[in-house]
């Protein structure tokens, strides 16, 4: 009889997945269904990208690499660091690995033992927790509600910091709440790290170029140097080039800690892939204009979806930073019944009722730690967008 190890048996398969699954089959089955639960930009990776590969693979750059990423690409890294984010991180800081998400694993299994504990904000990137249990150690969860801008507080934090805390992630601009962090969100937070050496800060970035209305992003390892050399500043290719099936994520830390994550991906994957690492140089070192576009496309598919769930009596949309989701509250559709007479009890009871009545697919906010909510993504076209709000304006005002 198969036998799972205790380590992953309290890790379900993630509910995105699963909403994900259902809502192929109904497609399948010759259902008109909109999937608005992909976190993923719907443009294409640049040309200028793709022909580097190319040039790569012609080039005979088809082998094993160093083991934590090219000497070209560290160097492109650093450059970017230091150009966008004002952080100066040298070669043997910096590290790459398959996606921000190997990364944020390299980092969980080379420093936490069973105990530990890890400090994750809700609502949360449904990886973190799972990791963080994967590597054993435990997940301690903090509600960040909408009224506090889905942000962590510093009495929150000081609050949940014991002698067994070794990490807190935090996510800016986040996903699923799409907040971002202020220069002034962190310092209060910042403050309460400096008076506790033990505890690490490991802040994802990955959603740095997707901000809107002039929002100034900033990372913590450039706003308080004190505390550089515990701060694992993670980033990757995937969400800002439209990159997200060539698996490059990096990161640029404290040496040792860089060092044993390369421990663990050396005998998890050996390498990233080549290619990839090749035409992330290329993306990282060649024109960034396009961003400035694909950006103005992301605000008015946001300005569209919060306008039309704000129009929707019972939902409440906070007008997210950046990245590209909405997470909207839904408590007013609670205890309401359906055509069918189904009672709604939850947020995920919501969402499974917007499948089956409006054929309009998203995640419900129990998947990210926080109900009752729900998370668009608007990575789609804004002919798909409006049709979906318009399903779903029709489809709760259904519910008695
Ligand atoms: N971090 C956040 C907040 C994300 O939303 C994602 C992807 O959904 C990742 C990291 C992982 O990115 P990658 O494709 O580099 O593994």
């Amino acid at each position: 009889v198969f036998r799972p190890a205790k380590r992953i048996s309290s890790i379900g398969v993630s509910e995105i997945l699963k909403i994900g699954a259902k809502a192929q089959a109904l497609k399948r089955e010759g259902r008109p269904v909109i999937i608005l639960g992909a976190g993923e930009p719907d443009f294409d990776t640049p040309d200028h990208i793709k022909e580097a590969a190319w040039k790569a693979m012609q080039a005979g750059q088809t082998k094993y690499t160093a083991l934590d990423g090219t000497p070209e690409l560290k160097a492109a890294i650093r450059d970017k660091f230091s150009r966008e984010n004002a952080v100066d991180y040298a070669l043997d800081e910096i590290t790459v690995a398959t996606g921000a998400k190997q990364i944020l694993f390299n980092a969980m299994m080379a420093t936490l033992d069973p105990g530990d504990e890890v400090i994750i904000p809700t609502p949360y990137w449904t990886s973190y927790s799972d990791i963080v249990q994967i590597a054993e150690a435990k997940p301690v969860l903090i509600a960040c509600n909408a009224e506090a801008g889905f942000r962590l507080q510093a009495a929150q934090l000081e609050a949940a910091i014991t002698p067994k805390t070794r990490w807190v992630i935090l996510n800016s601009p986040s996903n699923p709440s799409g907040a971002g962090y202020r220069a002034e969100d962190y310092r209060p937070l910042l403050d309460v790290l400096l008076k506790h050496p033990q505890v690490w800060l490991l802040v994802d970035d990955m959603y740095e170029h997707i901000v809107y209305d002039g929002f100034e992003f900033v990372t913590p390892a450039a706003l308080e140097p004190r505390l550089k050399n515990r701060i694992l500043t993670v980033n990757g290719v995937s969400k800002a080039y439209a990159m997200t099936g060539w698996r490059i994520g990096y990161a640029g830390g404290p040496r040792d800690l860089i060092k044993a994550m390369a421990v663990v991906q050396s005998q998890a994957t050996s390498c990233p892939s080549s290619i990839s690492q090749a035409a992330s140089v290329a993306a990282l070192n060649g024109p960034q204009d396009f961003l400035n576009e694909r950006k103005a496309s992301f605000q008015r598919r946001r300005d569209l979806v919060v306008a039309g769930l704000n129009a929707i009596d019972g939902l409440d949309c906070r007008v997210p930073e950046g990245a590209f989701y909405t997470f909207s509250g839904c408590a007013g559709m609670l205890g309401k019944t359906t055509p069918a007479g189904k009672r709604l009890e939850t947020d995920t009871d919501f969402c499974a009722y917007l499948l089956e009545d409006a054929n309009v697919a998203v995640v419900p906010g129990s998947a990210f730690g926080l109900s009752p909510f729900f998370r668009i993504s608007y990575a789609s076209a804004e002919s798909e967008l409006r049709e979906a709000l318009a399903r779903i304006t029709d489809a709760c005002a259904r519910l008695a």
